[in-house]
C-alpha cells in the first residue's frame, strides 16, 4: 500500500496537470471502487476549476472552485496518469478519467479496486470519517518529540506497531516504520510508552528525514507504485533494512545482518546490534 511518500509524489504530479485547469468532461466508468462514487459524480466535476491539491495522511485532496473537495484514495494498488486527451482510449481498470481545458488528461486506474473517491465540503473536510481520527502530520513543525511523547504516554504496544496506527501520527506505513526505528536505533519491539524523552526526539528527526528524502527520490516503487509521468520511485534502493532479511547491514558490523521478525502480522525488519 503507498505510503506518505508515495502519495505525495502522486500528490505533485496530478497538482501539475489539474491546479489551475477546468475540468471539461469526466467519465466515471463503474459504480464503485472500494464503496460506490457521490451521486452525480460526474456532472458535479464537469465545468469545475481545480483551484489547489493537498495531501492530508494517505489521501489526496482536490480542492473544487465552488468549495468542495474530491478526496481520493489510491487503496492497494491504484495509479494516477497524467496524458493528453488524444492518447489511447482508456483501459479496462481505467475507472475514472478527468480531461482538461488544455488538453490534459488525468486516469485513476485501479485494478484491485480498494481505492476512493469521495466529494466533501471544504468547510467539512477535516471532519471526514476517514479524516477526524487522524493523527499529525509528521512533516508539519507541529509533530514535534512531545506531540509524539503525549501520544505513546500508556500505550504498551510495541513502537513499531504503534508507529502504524494513524491516530498516533499519520500516513507511516510498514516500510517507513522500520526504517525510521533503524535510522533512530530504536529496537522496534520496545512498548512504545517505555521510550525516553531522548529516544522520541530521535525518533521524530529520523521519521521526518526519511520520509523527506523519499519523497524526494519519488517514493518507493515496489510493486504498484508509479508517478503519475509513468517513472518509478527509485527510494527502494535506499532501503536500510526493509526487505533485506539476511542481507548486510549499512554500516554496522553485525554479523547475521538484517533479521526481520512479525508483529501484529505484518513484517518488520531491524538490526539486533545497532537497534536497542
Ligand atoms: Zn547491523
Amino acid at each position: 500500500m503507498p505510503e506518505l511518500p508515495e502519495v505525495e509524489t502522486v500528490c505533485r504530479g496530478v497538482a501539475q496537470a489539474l491546479e489551475g485547469r477546468k475540468i471539461v468532461s469526466a467519465q466515471i466508468r463503474r459504480p464503485d471502487l472500494r464503496r460506490p462514487f457521490p451521486p452525480d459524480f460526474a456532472r458535479r466535476l464537469s465545468g469545475r476549476t481545480v483551484t489547489a491539491l493537498s495531501r492530508r495522511a494517505k489521501y489526496m485532496c482536490w480542492h473544487l472552485d465552488d468549495g468542495w473537495v474530491v478526496l481520493c484514495h489510491l487503496g492497494m494498488s491504484g495509479r494516477m496518469l497524467v496524458g493528453r486527451a488524444d492518447d489511447a482510449p482508456p483501459g479496462k481498470h481505467d475507472h475514472v478519467v478527468i480531461e482538461t481545458d488544455d488538453g490534459g488528461r488525468v486516469t485513476f486506474n485501479d485494478a484491485r479496486r480498494f481505492g476512493l473517491m469521495d466529494l466533501v465540503a471544504a468547510a467539512d473536510l477535516e471532519r471526514h470519517p476517514l479524516l477526524a481520527a487522524l493523527g499529525p502530520e509528521p512533516l508539519d513543525a507541529a509533530f514535534t518529540p512531545a506531540v509524539l511523547a503525549a501520544a505513546l504516554a500508556a500505550r504498551k504496544s510495541p513502537i513499531k506497531v504503534t508507529l502504524l496506527d494513524q491516530t498516533v501520527v499519520a500516513g507511516i506505513g510498514n516500510i517507513y516504520a522500520s526504517e525510521a526505528l533503524f535510522r533512530a536505533g530504536l529496537h522496534p519491539a520496545r512498548p512504545a510508552a517505555g521510550l525516553s524523552g531522548a529516544e522520541i526526539g530521535a525518533l521524530v528527526a529520523a521519521i521526518k528525514a526519511v520520509l523527506a528524502e523519499a519523497i524526494a527520490s519519488g517514493g518507493s516503487s515496489l510493486r504498484e507504485h508509479r508517478q503519475p509521468s509513468g517513472e518509478l520511485g527509485c527510494f527502494q534502493h535506499a532501503f536500510a533494512v526493509y526487505d533485506r532479511e539476511g542481507r548486510p547491514c549499512p554500516g554496522c558490523t553485525c554479523k547475521e545482518g538484517i533479521r526481520r521478525i512479525t508483529q501484529a502480522g505484518r513484517s518488520t525488519y531491524y538490526c539486533d546490534k545497532r537497534q536497542v
